[in-house]
């Protein structure tokens, strides 16, 4: 399988670093703590399924075609630009002590704060080299994941707002004025909205199952002061067809309008038809689809400068085919990689949009335009 001939008509960048997998999420089983009742184990969000998708890179050979880029740990005026200095003290101090519950449902080790240094640093350094030219985009392979950390807290296994922090880096350090997040995790991207609800300068969107995690958070009402928050929340069963829906009638329709100089897109796979947290039913071809969309757009307004963050999605088995697809249509590869589970998932059947979730969608559509 191992492709000789790829041939990339955009030169994507891959932050990558063994590091990001030493992330350590305890004994935690699924996402509880141990207790009487949960008998200790592997927590959801664990290296193997990142792992996975950093082999398979290297086992199609799209790696060799990449530019790697290494990370360096992101110092603290990096991280105030959207934490205060006490939550980096916090942080510093549970790892400090061995590791424990960070904030709400947020494992971190003993290395976990360092390590999120990383990953912040990972994004700082996609940024760089989108901005400079080096590099047309980027993927960041990172963990730990960012799109639920709140300045103030960690949560839902987010320790540092690592796509927020990228957006403000850009704006801050290269003067960019406008900036658009494009978030398909299939839990609603609550650390990014909070960060810049009111903030005219970032276009927020979330596409996320509707009302998953957190619990009553990005409903469509949600649209900041300006009018440059987006929320998506779609039924639990959505898969292909509403999600391209959503992309043709909302997403792609706003993000036209707000014209952004770049796109980061916190890219969850969590939306995807194996994954043991969401019921969404995308296929690897949805992820590619997407992404193509976001690129074809990026080509028209921005240059093509996209930055992905990766976050959620806990299938170690089919996390590596999806974020493959992505990495795959941000380099613009010539000979793609047959997915082994499409045929599987296409037989799911429920992948139309239904009148269901054609409704959702219209309704997000009407609070967001008017
Ligand atoms: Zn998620």
């Amino acid at each position: 399988m191992h492709h000789e001939t790829t041939a990339c008509s955009r030169n994507t960048g891959l932050v990558s670093s063994e590091l990001y997998f030493w992330h350590d999420t305890l004994s935690w089983c699924g996402f509880f703590e141990p207790s009487l009742t949960v008998q200790p184990g592997e927590h959801f969000e664990n290296p193997e399924t990142k792992r996975r998708l950093q082999n398979l890179v290297q086992a199609t050979g799209l790696w060799d075609h990449l530019t790697i880029l290494k990370p360096a740990p992101a110092p603290d005026d990096v991280i105030t630009m959207v934490h205060p200095q006490t939550h980096i003290d916090h942080l510093a101090d549970i790892c400090g002590r061995g590791g424990g519950d960070a904030g709400i449902l947020t494992p971190a080790g003993r290395a976990s704060l360092d390590i999120a240094r990383l990953a912040v640093g990972g994004v700082t350094r996609a940024v760089d080299a989108v901005l400079a030219g080096e590099i047309d985009n980027a993927y960041v392979l990172c963990r730990p994941p960012g799109h639920h950390a709140l300045p103030e807290m960690a949560m839902g296994f987010c320790l540092l707002a690592n796509a927020a922090l990228g957006v403000r880096h850009a704006q801050k350090n290269h003067g960019l004025r406008k900036i658009a997040t494009v978030d398909w995790d299939v839990h609603h991207g609550n650390g990014t909205e909070a960060i810049f609800l009111d903030d005219s300068s970032v276009l927020t969107i979330s596409l996320h199952q509707d009302s998953l995690f957190p619990p009553e958070s990005g409903g469509i009402d949600m649209k900041g002061a300006e009018g440059t928050n987006l929320n998506v929340p779609l039924p639990p069963g959505s898969g292909s067809g509403a999600y391209r829906a959503a992309f043709e009638k909302i997403v792609m329709p706003a993000l036209e309008a707000f014209e952004p100089e770049m796109i980061v897109i916190p890219c969850g796979f969590d939306a995807c038809a194996l994954d043991p947290l969401g019921v969404q039913m995308l296929s690897s071809e949805d992820f590619r689809w997407m992404t193509r969309q976001l690129v074809a757009l990026a080509d028209r307004h921005c240059r093509g400068r996209i930055v992905a963050t990766h976050e959620g999605g806990y299938s170690a088995t089919y996390v590596p085919y999806c974020g493959l697809a992505v990495l795959e249509e941000l380099s613009g590869v010539s000979d793609p990689l047959p997915d082994p589970f499409h045929e599987h998932i296409k037989n799911y059947g429920g992948h139309d949009l239904t009148g269901d979730q054609n409704t959702a969608i219209d309704h997000a559509r009407k609070a967001y335009f008017g």
